[in-house]
């Protein structure tokens, strides 16, 4: 299988990959996660995008789509990823369809969190003293909210489209939110063997 997961900053995007990456063996591909790993490492990327991560903006398409590609292209990771993050516009959705299509794959479904500002804030200020991220400030978080609205709408109506959107009310708490992405999950695997069940019995009859 192959899930998109998408939530405004702070909707436990990151927290429901981990879970949902045990439970039915995938790899989580997160690229706020790869980003912040190219800052630590003062790479020559890291260093060009550390202040417009903290700011709050968005780093450009084609580093992100670099990103993802270096995953995709790799077999070990074909048809295993659950995207954290990733698409985050139009542009981006659609690229993520070419590539899937260059590596001969597809997405099974497309998980949008569901979170209001009044929660992220109160859920950004209580993991601020956790994870001491540079961009958790309430300032930040608004704005990062606010740019996630603006290119998101795009993104939803292009899965909606394709039937594989799924909402799933992210103001529960994180086991309550496991288990309906779980029961989610496990009826897209359970429809999915049908068809190769189908499929299969197509074949034999001929
Ligand atoms: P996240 O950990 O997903 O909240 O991402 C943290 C930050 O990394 C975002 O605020 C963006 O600056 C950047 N980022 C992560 N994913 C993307 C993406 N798909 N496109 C552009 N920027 C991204």
């Amino acid at each position: 299988m192959n899930i998109v997961i998408f939530g405004p900053p702070g909707a436990g995007k990151g927290t429901q990959s981990s879970f949902i990456v045990k439970k039915f063996q995938l790899h989580q591909l997160s690229t706020g996660d790869l980003l912040r790993k190219e800052i630590e490492n003062q790479s020559k990327l890291g260093n060009e995008i550390s202040s417009i991560i903290n700011s709050g903006n968005l780093v450009s398409d084609n580093i992100v789509s670099d990103l993802i590609e270096k995953y995709m292209s790799n077999s070990i990771y074909k048809s295993r990823l659950i995207f954290d993050g990733y698409p985050r516009n139009l542009n981006q959705a659609r690229n993520l369809n070419s590539l899937l299509t260059k590596y001969n794959q597809k997405l099974d479904v497309v998980l949008k969190l569901s979170v209001s500002l009044k929660t992220i804030k109160k859920r950004i200020s209580e993991r601020k003293n956790l994870e001491k991220r540079a961009d958790d400030n309430e300032e930040i978080a608004i704005k990062r909210y606010q740019m996630y609205e603006k290119n998101i709408d795009p993104v939803i109506s292009f899965y909606k489209e394709t039937n594989l959107l799924k909402v799933v009310n992210g103001e529960t708490s994180i086991s309550e939110i496991s288990d309906e992405i779980s029961r989610l999950i496990e009826g897209i695997k359970g429809w999915l063997w049908e068809i190769r069940q189908y499929k299969y019995a197509g074949i034999e009859n001929h």
